[in-house]
């Protein structure tokens, strides 16, 4: 991933747009193992759903060294220079309008209140990231209303955010901060298989959902997963699974 080393130990729009691209493979490439998941606790689209959303989020994404930010006016910042928060805010957007169901409002909230929090930044500190993520989760439970244990992306998501804050207080780098959160998130993401759903349509199944991993979060691992590989600078690991090592290379 040497093309986001240009600001080595920050996140900026570069390696943001890097990190989005790998996420939008790995979600192709597990499409259906996501809505196989779907399909044991819920209706079997969140695979499709994603895939279709982050489809779209690729095709607005600058490629390296063109202008714009979501294939608008040539002219516009590079990627390099572009503010944070306006990209988060176009993929909020795009994930809104193309994602449906009840992960498409979800994820694009959390995109959407991560651009509020960046603003006009350029770059982030390790420290700064956390913040960013950590108001793009505090969004996701406002608009959600999902608590910790009622087997939802939030169950990935709140230690994820958890795990980069305090990573970050004590001085970690980039690339050990998004570790850290990438391994928490995937303790949540299994730690949600014995639980019962209390929200989405998974809760309409009672205690019949319990025994299934929850396949939102499952998706927001394969999120913190795919930002520690490529912001921090490592390989997309296969600690969910275990049985895939989807490597994006280097
Ligand atoms: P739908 O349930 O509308 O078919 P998806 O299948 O795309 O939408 O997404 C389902 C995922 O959405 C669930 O696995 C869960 O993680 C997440 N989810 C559902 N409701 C909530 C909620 N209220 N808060 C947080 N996450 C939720
Ligand atoms: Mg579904």
């Amino acid at each position: 991933m040497g093309r986001v080393s240009a600001a080595a130990g920050v996140v900026d729009a570069a390696g943001v747009t890097v990190w989005l691209r790998t996420f939008a493979a790995e979600v192709a490439a597990r499409r259906d193992e996501l809505t196989d998941l779907d399909a044991a606790i819920g209706d079997a689209d969140h695979g499709v759903n994603m895939d279709r959303g982050m489809q779209a989020v690729t095709a607005k994404l600058p490629t390296a060294g063109e202008a714009g930010l979501d294939g608008a006016d040539a002219g516009q910042a590079r990627p390099d220079d572009a503010s944070l928060g306006a990209l988060f805010k176009a993929v909020g957007m795009t994930l809104v309008s193309t994602v449906g169901g009840a992960a498409g409002p979800l994820y694009g909230t959390l995109f959407l209140e991560m651009g509020k929090a960046a603003a006009d930044r350029t770059t982030l500190t390790p420290a700064e990231w956390a913040g960013v993520v950590s108001a793009g989760v505090a969004g996701v439970q406002r608009r959600g209303k999902a608590e910790a244990a009622d087997k939802t992306m939030v169950d990935a998501l709140l230690p994820a955010a958890e795990a980069l804050r305090t990573a970050a207080g004590s001085g970690a780098s980039l690339a050990a901060a998004c570790r850290a959160a990438a391994d928490a998130a995937a303790e949540g993401m299994r730690a949600t298989t014995p639980l019962v759903a209390r929200k989405g349509r998974a809760s309409y199944l009672g205690a019949r959902s319990a025994g299934h991993q929850d396949p939102g979060a499952t998706s927001t691992w394969l999120l913190l997963e795919t930002a520690a590989a490529t912001l921090g600078g490592g390989a997309v690991g296969d600690s969910a699974s275990g049985e895939h090592a989807a490597g994006e290379g280097s």
